[in-house]
């Protein structure tokens, strides 16, 4: 019986899930390596103040130079480095260099420029985890929290016993802002805007994208974006690809955007130049409204 036991326990494993359970175990020990090797690189991409066309802020994003693959996408990845509790290691590693730059950027162009960083559900309720360590580390680079941003997902907020609350509460004594990503695309509940301290709130991609006037995405975001600034926060609008739904944003007095009309997500040196030659252009007198930098 127990011979019977065990081969019917091995039927389980058909032939393609071992492939995925097999490749999964190669990608977690690659992940290791890559941690270890230096393969990760943080990217950024500029949050623009869409009045001024000024860049404000950046968000980090990251990526996996692959000595086989080429660049992985963070898609591809992080649901890998979640499961494999590898997450906390990469998300401590994103944080150090996105406050190194953040430090540089204070201080080259904008004493207040603001670096986010992303957090998934599983670091964000990491026990034990207070922000000692992130201030610690800012305070060494001569930043206050303010240099940061941390991005979660409305998912988060749904579950309200979960300590998230508390987190919330120790990221406003650290002084550091929280950006509620992806927002629409959750379970989008409007209560926990009034609950909640969040600062910033990023219109989903997928709302931006069909933005056009009359349409019923042009009204649900003009009416998040009523609702937040009631609210006192601010709004970011991810993914704005053209001129029209910049326009059609800053009509509607969407504060920032984010998108590939202003640029993809670029390597620190990249940004850095971007920057620069922004801040060369603004101390000419240039007029940065009617395009994209
Ligand atoms: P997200 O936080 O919502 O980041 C925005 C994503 O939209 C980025 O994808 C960005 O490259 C992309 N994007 C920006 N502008 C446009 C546009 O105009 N059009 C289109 N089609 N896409 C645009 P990316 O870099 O592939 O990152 C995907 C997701 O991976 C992020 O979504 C975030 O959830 C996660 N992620 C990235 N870096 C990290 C990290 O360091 N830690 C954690 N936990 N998650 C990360
Ligand atoms: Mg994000
Ligand atoms: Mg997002
Ligand atoms: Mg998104």
């Amino acid at each position: 019986a127990a011979k019977n036991a065990g081969r019917n326990r091995f039927s389980y494993f058909t032939p393609a899930l071992q492939v995925a359970a097999i490749n999964r175990m190669r990608m977690t020990n690659d992940l290791r390596s890559a941690l270890k090797g230096g393969q990760f690189r943080v990217y950024f991409q500029p949050i623009v103040h869409l009045r001024t066309g000024k860049i404000h802020k950046a968000e980090a994003l990251i990526r996996w130079e692959h000595p086989q693959r080429g660049l992985v996408s963070p898609l591809e990845f992080i649901p890998l480095a979640e499961s494999s509790g590898l997450i906390i290691e990469i998300g401590e590693w994103v944080f150090m260099e996105s406050a190194r730059w953040a430090s540089r950027w204070r201080r080259d162009h904008h004493p207040e420029f603001q670096v986010s960083v992303n957090q998934s559900p599983l670091e964000f309720q990491r026990e034990g985890k207070g922000y000692e360590g992130w201030l610690a580390h800012l305070r060494e680079l001569g930043l206050s929290g303010q240099a940061v941003v941390v991005e979660i997902t409305e998912g988060l907020l749904l579950d309200a016993s979960s300590g998230v609350t508390d987190k919330l509460l120790q990221l406003r004594d650290a002084g550091i802002q929280v950006a509620l990503d992806d927002f629409g695309t959750g379970y989008s509940s409007l209560s926990y805007l009034k609950k909640f301290d969040i600062d910033y709130l990023k219109i989903d991609r997928s709302f931006t994208r069909n933005l056009a006037p009359e349409s019923s995405d042009m009204a649900l975001s003009e009416a998040i974006i009523v609702m937040a600034h009631k609210l006192g926060l601010r709004v970011i609008a991810e993914g704005v690809e053209t001129h029209e739904q910049r326009d059609l944003l800053l009509a509607a007095g969407c504060d920032y955007g984010q998108g590939y009309l202003f640029a993809r997500p670029v390597p620190a040196a990249q940004f850095d130049a971007m920057l620069m030659a922004q801040t060369r252009a603004l101390a000419a007198g240039a007029d940065l409204t009617s395009t994209a930098p």
